[in-house]
């Protein structure tokens, strides 16, 4: 077939009119990014860019909290093994035993940092259950706002340990140059400047010694998710742009139970936690049915794939005529519903629903990203000076399919390793030309293109995906590649567009590519693990074309 269309080698934006330079640029301001930027104060310079307000990404809607051993009942042998059993074959058991090793230090480094977790009766740390955990390891913060706690203690030490901080900084792409030893290294970003409204003000370029990619997930490439409308993706695809690979990116988990509010509805939604079904409430069909009987011997209490995969399967007979969402009933708690789900119970209100005599509709929704830009926990990728953490790296941590709260403390752990790594020693410097800050002009994306890349990946490439679903997805992809965008110029809308169409296409196509089911992928034309599928798929860039190895 004679490729009709290319992406994009560079983000299109006017020339440079400013430069600074810093020992480390950061890209993103949650988790991963402040703990990388924290660890290396006060012995580097660093500048984290982000391209909206300090909290605009996942790491402060985390309801649930941070999974680590801290109950002398329980073992780290344990963590690491319920977490290989949720990988489904695809962890790395190297990078999983060092996360759980490090994960008590990371809390502890929270706490020092002025975290406060919720106590339990006797005043000790609380630790809560999550599904696939086999002891209580969780701590939590707020009830369930574990992650706005999180960033909330991250933003504050970052402006106390004197961390220069640029809001609304959109990251174009990397810059990169050739080292003395002929190899292509990072030494820098070219960013957008944008006023809060999101209009550009100006383009620059930020060199640097190292660069930390720290820019999350893509749940916005999926019609319906729960992660905010800031993580589009980015940072995938410019490593991809750059020459990286990515892996693991058919495994996107699914949440369950999101907020269904109307037809159609996009964008993200409220999260009706797992702790509602922890609490007895139970998923019914438009007929009354129960959706769990028979299908997982927990029924609702079942791991999230298994729960994700039968509400699809539901929907997709649509009993009752009800195609786009299930009904949870919560109804047995009555008024004390308000009191144990305040968040929820006021989503449910802004849609007319009274959760303590009705039933809830929800959905399921992509939620995580289990793959993402090759990395160790170091933060090392195959490119010197690039570094990545948290949700946009791929470690070997999460494998097929993530472990409940592992992925806060994720981002945690490797970005203080990180930024404990770069206060030790910088790459060497490496001289750029003098074309770094020119302008580009390959084609954007048109923005309005958005809507349906998002309906076509929540719809074939989705929870349950078929060979025909996950081929026509491929195709009309390609269309919207091909599809000429006259006139669109640099904006945030226009850029994170383009970047959502390099990773929906990406995921796509691994997706098409692996052969079974396993993890959070699931193809019901082959719906077990076959033995012969134990093995990753690297996802790269080349001329313009997505190419699967
Ligand atoms: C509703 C919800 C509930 C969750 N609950 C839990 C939980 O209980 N426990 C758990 O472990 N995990 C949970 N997760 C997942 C977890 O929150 C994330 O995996 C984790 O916080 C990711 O941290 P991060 O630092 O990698 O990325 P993020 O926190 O997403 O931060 C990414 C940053 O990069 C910035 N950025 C993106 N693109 C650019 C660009 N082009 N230029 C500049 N900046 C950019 C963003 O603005 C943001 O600041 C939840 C996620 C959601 C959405």
């Amino acid at each position: 077939m004679t490729a009709t269309w290319s992406l994009p080698g560079q983000l299109a934006a006017p020339a440079a009119t400013w430069e600074r330079d810093v020992d480390v640029v950061v890209l993103g301001s949650g988790a991963g990014g402040l703990s990388a930027a924290l660890a290396m104060r006060p012995a580097r310079s660093v500048l984290v860019i982000t391209k909206d307000v300090l909290a605009a990404g996942s790491t402060a809607w985390a309801q649930g909290g941070l999974a680590a051993v801290l109950d002398p009942n329980d073992s780290a042998d344990e963590h690491v093994a319920d977490t290989l059993a949720a990988g489904a074959g695809l962890c790395d058991e190297d990078a999983v035993r060092e996360l759980v090793a490090d994960a008590p230090g990371a809390i502890r480094t929270l706490i020092d940092l002025g975290a406060m977790f919720d106590p339990d009766e006797s005043g000790e740390m609380a630790l809560t259950m999550e599904g696939g955990h086999s002891h209580r390891r969780i701590v939590h913060a707020g009830g369930d706002q574990s992650g706005a706690e999180v960033q909330r203690t991250l933003d504050r030490a970052a402006i106390d340990a004197g961390v220069e901080l640029l809001e609304h900084c959109f990251a174009l792409d990397l810059l990169v140059a050739t080292n003395g030893r002929g190899e292509r290294q990072s030494a820098g970003v070219r960013v957008a400047q944008l006023d809060p409204s999101g209009a550009v003000v100006s383009i620059g370029i930020v060199t640097s010694r190292a660069v930390v990619l720290a820019t999350g997930g893509y749940g916005q490439v999926f019609a319906s998710t729960s992660n905010p409308p800031a993580v589009t993706g980015d940072g995938l695809a410019l490593a991809l742009r750059a020459g990286l690979a990515g892996r693991d990116l058919e495994f996107v988990q699914f949440h369950p139970s999101v907020l269904w509010i109307g037809p159609g509805a996009t964008g993200q939604q409220t999260l009706v936690s797992e702790a509602v079904r922890g609490e007895g409430a139970i998923l019914y069909d438009g007929l009354g049915r129960r959706v769990m009987e028979g299908v997982h011997p927990l029924e609702d209490l079942a791991p999230r794939d298994v729960v994700a995969a039968a509400i699809s399967r539901r929907m997709a007979e649509a009993p009752g005529g009800i195609g786009d969402h299930v009904l949870l009933d919560a109804t047995h708690l009555g008024e004390r519903f308000y009191e144990r789900f305040p968040t929820i119970t006021e989503a449910c209100r802004t849609i007319g629903i009274d959760p303590a005599t009705e039933r809830i509709p929800v959905a399921p929704a992509a939620h995580y990203a289990c793959g993402g830009v090759i990395a160790d926990l170091d933060g090392t990728t195959a490119m010197p000076g690039l570094l990545a953490v948290g949700e946009v790296a791929c470690t070997g941590v999460h494998g097929a399919n993530r472990l409940a709260s592992n992925s806060v403390t994720e981002s945690v752990v490797a970005g203080l390793r990180v930024g404990e790594r770069l206060a030790r020693a910088l790459p060497d410097r490496v001289g750029l030309d003098h074309a770094a800050g020119e302008a580009h002009d390959a084609p954007l994306r048109n923005p309005a293109q958005r809507v349906e890349l998002r309906s076509v990946m929540s719809s074939q490439v989705g929870v349950l995906r078929t060979p025909d679903g996950l081929d026509a997805a491929v195709h009309q992809l390609e269309l919207l590649a091909a599809t000429a965008s006259v006139g669109v110029t640099g904006s945030r809308p226009a850029w994170e567009a383009t970047n959502m169409l390099t990773v929906a296409l990406a995921i796509a196509t691994a997706a098409m590519t692996r052969m079974e089911s396993r993890g959070c992928h699931r193809r019901t034309d082959v719906p077990e693990p076959q033995a012969d599928w134990l093995r990753h798929l690297d996802v790269s860039l080349r001329d313009g074309a997505i190419v699967v190895s």
